[in-house]
């Protein structure tokens, strides 16, 4: 029987860890479960691949105790982390001019800075588990951090470095950066910004997040179809209809959607999202970044 004439409990769009982690939850509660992937392989955002003739991060790299719920799958499967090679020296331009300099005295001259942009994170985010318990949110959510670095009033170079920590964290220009989302970063880091520093970008897992994806998905008695973007969902009288681009047609009681917002309203829903969705589609969320990698000839030392 082609897949297309079973019948699934629920259809997941999108076999990053998202979708991977709902496959298998649901499978273990006894759902049966169709994966529908645009791409040819695993992992959406987070992937890793041979190149340069090395095993190389593609995209999310970094995991930490204080991402909860990425630390547990990595205790259920029994993988391994490695520290993360620590810069020796930094190099930054700030005020017009090239700096270099040990880490520390980075930090050292944007702790004060830091200090006073997240003063309001215990007030705004007193409970960061639930974002919206504090009606204080609501004073601050409309600023970017762009606009709270100006009011800051910082010297030239204080600023420059600012800039550069927080685009860098942001992967966007800081006019596209939610002040309120700094702070709610913060308040989960202990509402301390250099906790939060070494949270994005001290341990990756040894073998890559390769294994970590294969170990979840190996635990999910999913069907899986690659290469199968979906175009629309349609509800329908036994529950949703999902049509890919090839023109197949998928149903299934529930239709989980692990779709970034940046391309959520890629699919055309029917009936369509709500206002909120799919103006927050529109707008768009500020993370853009993509990674690099390159051989450079004579570099031994690592920096940043
Ligand atoms: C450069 C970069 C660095 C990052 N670094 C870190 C880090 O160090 N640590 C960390 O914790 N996080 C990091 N992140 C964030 C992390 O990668 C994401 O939070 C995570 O991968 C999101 O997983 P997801 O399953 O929710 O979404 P995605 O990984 O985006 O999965 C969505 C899936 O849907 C598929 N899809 C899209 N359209 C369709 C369609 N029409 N039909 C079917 N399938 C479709 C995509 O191909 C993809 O596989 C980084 C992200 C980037 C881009």
């Amino acid at each position: 029987m082609s897949k297309r004439q079973e019948q699934y409990d629920v259809i997941i769009i999108g076999a990053g860890f998202t979708g991977v982690t709902a496959a298998r939850e649901l499978s273990h509660k006894g759902f049966r479960t169709l994966i529908l992937e645009a791409r040819d392989r695993l992992g959406g955002r987070t992937w890793h691949d041979r190149r340069l003739g090395i095993d190389l991060e593609m995209g999310g790299t970094w995991v930490h105790w204080f991402q909860p719920y990425v630390w547990a799958e990595i205790g259920r499967y029994g993988l391994d982390v490695v520290p993360s090679p620590v810069p020796n020296t930094l190099y930054w331009i700030a005020d017009g001019k090239r700096h270099e300099g040990k880490p520390d005295e980075f930090f050292l001259k944007i702790d004060g800075p830091n200090q006073r942009l997240l003063e309001p994170a215990r007030r705004c985010f007193p409970l960061p588990y639930i974002p919206l318990s504090s009606e204080e949110i609501h004073d601050i959510d409309q600023s970017t951090l762009k606009e709270k670095l100006a009011e800051l009033q910082l010297s030239d170079e204080e600023h420059d470095m600012m800039d550069s920590m927080w685009s860098l964290n942001f992967n966007s220009p800081l006019d596209e950066a939610g002040f309120s989302q700094a702070l709610h970063w913060a308040a989960l880091s202990d509402y301390n910004w250099k906790l939060m520093m070494d949270i994005c970008s001290s341990y990756k897992l040894t073998k890559g997040t390769k294994t970590l994806i294969e170990c979840i998905f190996n635990d999910a008695k999913t069907d899986i179809l690659f290469s199968s973007p979906v175009k629309r969902v349609n509800k329908i009288d036994s529950g949703y209809k999902a049509i890919t681009y090839a023109g197949d047609e998928y149903t299934a009681k529930a239709v989980i959607n692990t779709l970034p917002v940046n391309i959520l309203n890629s699919i055309t829903f029917s009936p369509p999202l709500s206002a909120e969705k799919t103006m927050a589609c529109t707008e768009k969320q500020s993370s853009k970044g993509v990674k690099f990698w390159a051989k450079i000839k004579g570099v031994t030392e690592p920096f940043a």
